[in-house]
């Protein structure tokens, strides 16, 4: 099969010919029987995503694994790792092997399940970590995100533990009880509307304990969603130790502030805003993106969080926290980063495809669009502007902050090596 038409990392317009689920070559004027016109579109390494909750198994009426596949696919996805928060929690072989075979069977991008740090994600006991990373689904990552590891010794432990197969702890930074009962940012606003504040200290003052617990025993520690700036300065500090310390930004931390809940084009209190950790202050969105720019935040991860409406549209106290954002993120970094001039498509691969790969130790992801390499490819029109429409989604949940807003580009088509999942815009 030959791609007609694609500018690599947005350079000269080139033809890829794929064979045997690779690229074979790369060049002008290929010819062969089957061809797919990419019209000019952006090829990137297919993107990679290390924070994604596919709800199954449990809660499959907010996304399946085949329904968060498809969704992460629309969105240039060929690969997800799963989150552990499931029901049953995803802290054993049994439940990783299973989750990993539905992904064989029903997925549409290769799904890698995360482990749970702690047994039932109780922040008690460490779950079985090494039977996990032997299990055939080959578990690197482990998190209990939805909950932090609070616990310093079970961190510790966890920390140590990971070594021996080269694993990465990836931790929800919240000291629970600095978060009790907390609904939105702490600031002005959440002061205003009288709701209970969400402290930033809560996010960075775990972050400094765990990058120096990584220091102490040597190990590896990725930070999930980072929201303020005090944590990218922290994070900045532990690096510049050349500590082994990575940490993600969300699409919607890069783009949406607190004073959303206040006022909005869909009112105030709106709970389609809610989401863990909360939406924070412009000045935290810049330092954010400068971060993003310069390195020191690594990846964009979408924390994909689908819930059913009965979850989302009821009041904002009782309402479920979280986002869906597989088939906007693309988008909502061009908006936030290309287009602002903050980063250019080579730097939107490294932090959405080459570097999560890197941090889930993926072989067969994340490489440059090269000969040799795996046939998993993204092409891009950057030029497109739609407006999003929920109802398009494949995601079984509709909750997205982004209805009715127009974005900039458009997905047109995903590869996963060499196979079309989506052409033209569609799932194939
Ligand atoms: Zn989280």
């Amino acid at each position: 099969m030959i791609i007609r038409n694609v500018r690599i990392l947005g350079g000269e317009p080139v033809d890829i010919r794929v064979a045997d689920g690779e690229i074979a070559e790369i060049g002008p004027g290929l010819e062969g029987p089957e061809t797919v016109d990419g019209g000019g579109a952006i090829a990137l390494p297919g993107l990679v995503d290390l924070h994604t909750h596919l709800r199954e198994p449990g809660r499959e009426d907010a996304e399946t694994v085949q329904t968060g596949t498809q969704s992460a696919a629309r969105g240039g996805y060929t690969a997800v790792h799963a989150m552990a928060n499931t029901s049953p929690v995803a802290d054993t072989a049994g439940v990783v092997e299973q989750v990993w075979r539905l992904g064989r069977e029903f997925a549409h991008c290769d799904v890698h399940p995360v482990g749970a740090v702690t047994v039932g994600l109780e922040g008690r006991q460490l779950a079985e970590l090494g039977a996990m990373a032997d299990s055939a689904a080959r578990v690197r990552v482990f998190s209990d995100d939805g909950k932090c590891v609070d616990d310093a010794v079970l961190m510790r432990r966890a920390l140590e533990y990971v070594k021996a197969f080269d694993g990465v702890i990836a931790q929800h930074a919240q000291e629970p009880r600095l978060t009790a009962g907390a609904q939105m940012n702490e600031g002005v606003i959440s002061g205003r509307l009288g709701l209970t504040g969400w402290p930033a200290v809560a996010e960075e003052a775990i972050i400094a304990r765990d990058c120096l617990l990584a220091a102490h025993v040597g190990s590896r520690l990725h930070i999930c969603h980072v929201s303020t700036a005090g944590s990218v300065e922290i994070i900045r500090w532990a690096k510049s130790k050349g500590w082994n310390v990575t940490c993600e930004v969300t699409p919607h931390h890069l783009l949406l502030t607190d004073d959303l809940v206040e006022d909005s084009p869909v009112g105030a209190y709106n709970p389609i805003y809610k989401v863990n950790p909360p939406l924070r202050t412009r000045a935290d969105v810049e330092a954010l993106r400068a971060a993003l720019a310069d390195g020191t935040i690594d990846i964009v991860a979408t924390d994909h969080a689908p819930h059913p409406v009965e979850d989302k549209e009821t009041e904002w106290s009782a309402a479920a926290m979280g986002m869906v954002g597989l088939e906007t993120a693309l988008s909502v970094v061009q908006e936030a980063m290309v287009e602002t001039g903050l980063l250019d498509w080579a730097g939107v691969a490294q932090r959405m495809s080459v570097v999560p790969a890197r941090i889930g130790r993926l072989g067969g992801q994340g490489q440059p669009l090269e000969v040799g390499a795996p046939a998993n490819i993204t092409l891009y029109d950057p030029s497109a502007r739609t407006e999003v429409d929920p109802s398009a989604f494949a995601s079984k949940s509709r909750n997205t902050p982004y209805e009715g807003m127009t974005l900039p580009g458009r997905v047109v088509a995903t590869f996963l090596r060499g196979r079309a999942t989506v052409l033209e815009g569609k799932l194939v």
